[in-house]
């Protein structure tokens, strides 16, 4: 694929192959921006931004039209994510279903961005002002999208975005890019204007370096690993970002819990995707009375899943983004067991293809625990009393979503006060998200939220309005 600039295909001299994450066929190629692309493509969204304002209902019109033929081009999207992503056909058709959604959600909230009364009268002396804010869109947004869910994650930003009232350039990871090039052609066909959305690929050490010295780009919405997420804060200066980052999610089963639920639901969570989602369930915390009841319930539905080819309908997980990747994941898992951890399933890669790993008896400054494993790997370990719990799920630097199964009310509302992540699920895994719901973490795992409601808010700029009368 061409760069998209403008409502112009640019290729380039250079070009990078886009690999079947399964297959290892090469799909498609996508042409490596240069620094003048940038340029060109910051050029385009500003031009747009200032000369060609969407009403509200427009941008309604737009987001719900994209999302209508979304549906009915399902088929597509579905096999370019399996090819492109690795993904299984189940999980390609959760991305869908989400992005959808999402759409929709966002085509709503541009009907919704609203200011508010300010009391100026009710302080002496300005009885006669009347005060009020009104939401006004930021100008050029800089997107930056990572591998894992390439179409979810980049409407998650463009579409409130746009909702809005702003313009975009948009750089896609390099593995998976595909997904961008046909959201924004199908937002032009639902009626978008050229040049609101632009598209640069390549390297995001060189064409990020560059997007990053645009000083134009009014904000940055960023989804991907901390290190790039804090370069990304250091490099914008005073401009706001919004940046969603790793985790390591932990999901505490309790003495109380429906263990069928518990365990059902964390084995089917903990590999979607490959295990390649930053709410995945990482870490178990089982109360040492249901440890062995629960562990075995967990294993026998691991045991279940079907590994191997995304094309197929019936597989549950499919390839890691790449083999370098599965292969780190085996070292990290190899490690642990080399320093005393048991894995209760047998470790096996097949090139990109990591099969699901379930360690006990992990020590917590293993890599496998400590840090953010992005794999089909979890860590099952038993606790006494639920403060030990809470303890160890909050040693993480990260702090994005974490779980609690339990059936007693106020350690649940407790589990809810104490945990240190931007969300905790009762009752169900980590795992969820619905995407109305305002989304992001604390500590290392981010800063702002999404969910189109809340992206809106840090998309566009609060202005006071003063009167006079
Ligand atoms: P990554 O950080 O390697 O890449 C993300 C994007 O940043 C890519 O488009 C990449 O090209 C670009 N990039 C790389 N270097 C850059 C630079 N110097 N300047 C600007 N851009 C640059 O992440 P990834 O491997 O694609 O994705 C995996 C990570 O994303 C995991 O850590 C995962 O937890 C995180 N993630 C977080 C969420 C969330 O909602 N919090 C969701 C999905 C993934």
């Amino acid at each position: 694929m061409p760069l998209y600039i403008d409502g112009q295909y640019i290729k380039t001299e250079e070009s990078i192959p886009v690999y079947h994450k399964y297959t290892g066929e090469v799909i498609a190629s996508i042409s490596k921006a240069g620094r003048q692309h940038v340029i060109q493509a910051v050029d385009a969204a500003q031009r747009n931004f200032n000369k060609d304002s969407l009403t509200p209902v427009q941008r309604y019109a737009i987001l719900l039209k994209c999302a209508e033929l979304m549906e009915k081009r399902r088929d597509e999207f579905e096999r370019s994510l399996v090819q492109e992503v690795g993904k299984t056909r189940k999980d390609a058709k959760g991305e869908l279903d989400r992005t959808i959604n999402t759409l929709r959600l966002s085509a709503e909230e541009a009907k919704r961005i609203a200011g508010e009364m300010v009391p100026l009268q009710a302080t002496e002396g300005s009885e006669n002002r009347i005060g009020f804010t009104i939401r006004v869109p930021k100008g050029v947004i800089g997107v930056i999208t990572p591998f894992n869910y390439p179409l979810l994650l980049g409407v998650h930003k463009v579409a409130p975005a746009i909702a809005a009232g702003n313009t975009i350039v948009i750089k896609p990871a390099t593995s998976t890019p595909l997904a961008t090039f046909m959201l924004v052609d199908l937002l032009e066909e639902a009626g978008l204007p050229k040049g609101f959305v632009n598209i640069i690929t390549g390297a995001g050490s060189e064409v990020g370096k560059w997007l990053l010295a645009e000083e134009r780009i009014a904000m940055y919405t960023f989804t991907g690993s901390g290190e790039v997420g804090k370069h990304i804060k250091e490099k914008s200066g005073l401009r706001p970002v919004a940046l969603e980052l790793g985790n390591n999610s932990p999901n505490i089963v309790h003495k109380d819990a429906d263990l069928d639920l518990a365990a059902q639901l964390t084995a089917n969570r903990s590999f979607h995707n490959a295990g390649q989602a930053c709410i995945a369930v990482q870490r178990l915390y089982v109360q040492k009375e249901v440890f062995e009841e629960f562990t075995q319930k967990y294993v026998e539905h691991v045991k279940q899943l079907n590994i191997g080819d995304p094309e197929k309908e019936q597989t549950d997980v499919g390839p890691m983004i790449s083999e370098k990747e599965a292969i780190r994941t085996e070292e990290w898992v190899r490690e642990a067991v080399s320093q005393g951890a048991r894995s209760l399933v047998e470790i096996k890669r097949e090139g990109a293809l990591f099969y699901p790993a379930v360690l006990v008896d992990t020590k917590p400054d293993m890599k496998v625990i400590c840090q953010e494993v992005f794999a089909p790997v979890v860590c099952i370990v038993p606790y006494d009393e639920v403060q030990e719990a809470f303890e160890a799920a909050n040693t993480s630097d990260y702090g994005l979503q974490a779980g609690i199964f339990t059936k007693d009310l106020q350690l649940a509302m407790r589990a809810a006060k104490v945990l240190q992540y931007g969300g905790v699920v009762i009752n169900d895994v980590s795992t969820y998200r619905n995407d109305v719901m305002p989304y992001g973490g604390i500590k290392n795992s981010g800063i702002g939220k999404e969910g189109p409601h809340y992206a809106i808010q840090e998309l566009t700029d609060e202005r006071m309005v003063v009167m006079n009368l």
